[in-house]
């Protein structure tokens, strides 16, 4: 790696990589190689390279991919270049290897700001090699790598769930996947893994999580993505206060380890209940920040007592979170007369204004829960033929249980300083949920719908 090249003064190495950039002074050359690690800088002196080297030399254009073997130099007092890891080295080549060339990239791979993000999209490959891509992506490798270990050491295991499932009702449109052995029926992919970990929580996991992938169908409003990912949790005979904590502590953990410079503008977070939310900052993500222009300050507070249920604007009610929520033991009364005032035992993580987590204290029996659904203006059948499952697993001594879901991207986003959650999805897609890269969604051969019992049928514009 470039990097280790100022261990190695005086020592003949070899590094691999692509060229970023090429200056020619006179019959010399000089190339910034980049690995993942960083810049080296790399001269080429035509009596200091083998013939072949020698010939290929002119060759050698911005991204072609190299090996290049040589002699790690000490630089000149003058030339060393303090902005640079490597700055006080420089590789004097002696072999040239061109592992292979490059075209001509479509755009800079320098500062990407100013470039039209649908070509940074399709040529995401290349995208991925700017110091951006490489800085957000090893952010969210360590953001990652640190809730795990984190969570690991508080006993919590990983759990994979499915992908291809049934609908987890979560206020939005799931995907539908076709199943070809079992026509007309469907899978959906699922919005969260709400269900499948309540059901481990009856299993007897008791500490539950997953860096899960979540699926939403929805119109692309905003900074939203189609998938997306959360650090999934869940966790037995534990409290609301017990969730908070714990939460709140890998966070503090979490921004010491992988963002020091960043300041949180008070710890123990504030806590704000949801009507005082909306009453005194209008929002139910107040943006509790001092200084909105001091791009080191996170600014996390609690928002708790959400209201269980919403108007649907039909006359009916509908969960304000999801119907898994338990009610808030003192509104239990409410539930017949004002269901509108019921509040849950749910809370929200809130970050600079952006919503980072929902979680919630969950029903575990199974009297009060199918009652909710029953609020909900399901049917005893429809109860029975989504939820029968739920049902009767709580009936199998069902633990007391709570979680919640921090969402990851959208914390790295801000970690970042950057502006949206595509720059820190390594393949994200566009607004309106095109892979331009893939090119998906896309059309697939009549051969295959017909497996899948599939029959388009065009839309009338
Ligand atoms: N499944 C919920 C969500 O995706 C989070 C939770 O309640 O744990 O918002």
């Amino acid at each position: 790696m470039n990097r280790e090249t100022v261990q190695n003064e005086g020592s003949t190495v070899s590094v691999c990589g692509w060229v970023n950039s090429r200056r020619n002074m006179g019959k010399l050359a000089f190339l910034d190689m980049r690995d993942r690690s960083g810049l080296l800088q790399v001269v080429l002196v035509p009596a200091e390279l083998d013939d072949a080297s020698r010939a290929l030399m002119d060759e050698i254009r911005p991204e072609y991919c190299l090996r290049i073997t040589g002699i790690v130099n000490r630089r000149g007092e003058k030339q060393v270049n303090p902005n640079l890891e490597t700055g006080s080295v420089e590789l004097l080549a002696k072999e040239v290897e061109i592992l292979n060339p490059s075209k001509t990239p479509p755009f800079e791979l320098q500062d990407t700001a100013q470039v039209n993000e649908e070509i940074r999209l399709t040529y995401r490959y290349l995208d991925l090699r700017t110091a951006r891509m490489i800085k957000n992506l090893d952010l969210r490798d360590n953001v990652v790598a640190f809730m795990r270990n984190f969570l690991r050491r508080e006993g919590f295991i990983e759990v994979e769930t499915p992908v291809l499932t049934k609908g987890t009702p979560e206020g939005s449109r799931e995907y539908l996947v076709p199943s070809r052995l079992h026509e007309s029926k469907f899978y959906v992919l699922p919005q969260s893994p709400q269900q499948f970990k309540q059901l481990l929580m009856v299993a007897g996991v008791e500490k539950y999580f997953q860096v899960a992938r979540c699926f939403r169908d929805e119109d692309q409003r905003g900074d939203r993505q189609p998938e997306f990912t959360q650090l999934d949790m869940e966790m037995s005979f534990v409290t609301q206060e017990d969730v908070l904590a714990i939460n709140e502590r890998m966070m503090v953990e979490l921004v010491k380890a992988v963002a020091p410079e960043k300041r949180i503008t008070q710890v123990p977070f504030p806590r704000i209940s949801y009507r005082d939310a909306v009453d005194q900052h209008g929002s139910d993500k107040p943006d509790m920040r001092k200084d909105k222009n001091d791009p080191n300050e996170l600014a996390f507070c609690w928002v708790v007592d959400f209201p269980m249920f919403e108007d649907d604007g039909q006359g009916g009610i509908q969960a304000a979170h999801h119907p898994f929520c338990m009610p808030h033991p003192d509104d239990l009364d409410l539930l017949d007369t004002e269901p509108l005032k019921v509040r849950a035992a749910s809370y929200d993580l809130v970050l600079n204004g952006y919503e980072l987590s929902s979680g919630s204290i969950r029903i575990h029996k199974h009297e009060l829960q199918n009652k909710i659904f029953e609020l909900l203006g399901l049917s005893a059948e429809q109860i029975e033929a989504r939820f029968g499952h739920m049902l009767e697993a709580f009936e199998y001594g069902a633990p007391p249980h709570g979680g919640m879901a921090p969402g990851v991207d959208r914390l790295v986003m801000i970690l970042a300083n950057e502006p949206n959650i595509r720059e820190v999805i390594a393949f994200p897609k566009t607004g309106d949920a095109r892979d331009l890269l893939m090119g998906a969604p896309s059309d697939v051969e009549k051969k295959r719908l017909d497996e899948a019992h599939i029959q388009i049928k065009p839309s009338k514009h």
